[in-house]
């Protein structure tokens, strides 16, 4: 599975809007609250554990004293009849070290956490963290400037003053593996690590289809033309709103000419070579990204083909 993919939760958007209903649901003991702490999931047990994470889900009544009286709390849906909030706690000191959490477990980055959590947690906390992140940044009406509130568990903000809604947004970004016969091109970007290589990628832009974006963002970036351009699946990612759509493209020819604003190197790899990079084996000193990003699982599904 795709990490951030396969999120368990019933929605239940057509109850977002009953206040009755979600106070009530905080106010049962079978509903669980994860709380985030400046964009940092809460996580059960000592941070130097070993052992795989488990998101610290907790029963409602212990994390409310830490939170802002209008801190964003969010009803993420229904597991069943249990349901499920996050709770934006960033108004407290230090809370894995006093207060009602003290010692129950810590907060880490939401990235580092994606890569320890269960597939079923690390969707349950992208949705979270996207949320809550995009109420830390929407604090103000885009129409008349005044001060936005929370309304329908989380999933809206309302200008009092000129009535606007504003509703939470995601960000399409293509992310595309250009292929040409038995070879994938991938590529450095300006601020990716020494020897690690990905997918090139970039922001769908308004007036865009999809395929669209993708060859232009070829062109751009690596002066190649693409042919055919095929979908291969979706992921969420949180980092701040974005959606990626992973798709392939079988371009015309291997000759580059790239945007080194952006790309400051690209290596064509054959497919043998990239099934021994993903085997953990080396060749030409490339890296590939690691499972929690799809350009991960974007390039292995080409690789495993015959
Ligand atoms: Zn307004």
């Amino acid at each position: 599975m795709i990490p951030f993919t396969g999120n368990p939760l019933d929605r239940a958007s057509a109850r977002r809007s009953d206040a009755e209903f979600l106070r009530a649901c905080m106010m049962d003991a079978a509903s669980l609250v994860l709380p985030m702490w400046r964009l940092q999931p809460f996580l059960l047990g000592p941070e130097t554990a070993s052992t795989p994470l488990e998101l610290g889900l907790l029963r409602p009544g212990l994390a409310e004293a830490l939170a802002a009286p209008d801190a964003p709390c969010i009803f993420l849906g229904l597991e069943g009849e249990r349901a499920m909030f996050a709770l934006d706690i960033s108004a407290a000191r230090d809370p894995a070290r006093e207060g009602p959490l003290a010692g129950l477990g810590h907060f880490r980055d939401a990235r580092a956490a994606a890569m320890m959590l269960p597939d079923r947690d690390v969707a349950i906390m992208g949705e979270a963290k996207a949320l809550i992140d995009w109420h830390e940044r929407h604090g103000f009406c885009p129409k008349c400037g005044a001060h936005t509130v929370i309304a329908d568990g989380g999933w809206k903000r309302v200008c009092p003053v000129c009535k606007a809604e504003h509703f939470p947004r995601t960000d399409p970004v293509a992310i595309m593996l250009a292929t040409h016969g038995d070879a994938c091109l991938v590529g450095r970007g300006r601020h990716f690590p020494p020897g690690m290589f990905s997918a090139l990628a970039g922001f769908i832009e308004p007036g865009e289809t999809i395929e669209d974006a993708v060859r232009r963002e070829l062109m751009e970036e690596a002066g190649v033309v693409a042919a055919a351009v095929t979908y291969y699946a979706t992921q969420p990612w949180p980092f701040p709103s974005s959606l990626m759509i992973g798709c392939f493209a079988e371009v015309e020819s291997r000759e580059l000419t790239l945007d080194k604003t952006e790309i400051v190197e690209a290596v064509w790899l054959e497919r043998d070579e990239v099934r021994v990079l993903l085997n953990g084996g080396q060749s030409k000193g490339v890296w590939l990204p690691p499972r929690i990003a799809i350009a991960h699982h974007l390039i292995k599904a080409w690789a495993e083909r015959d």
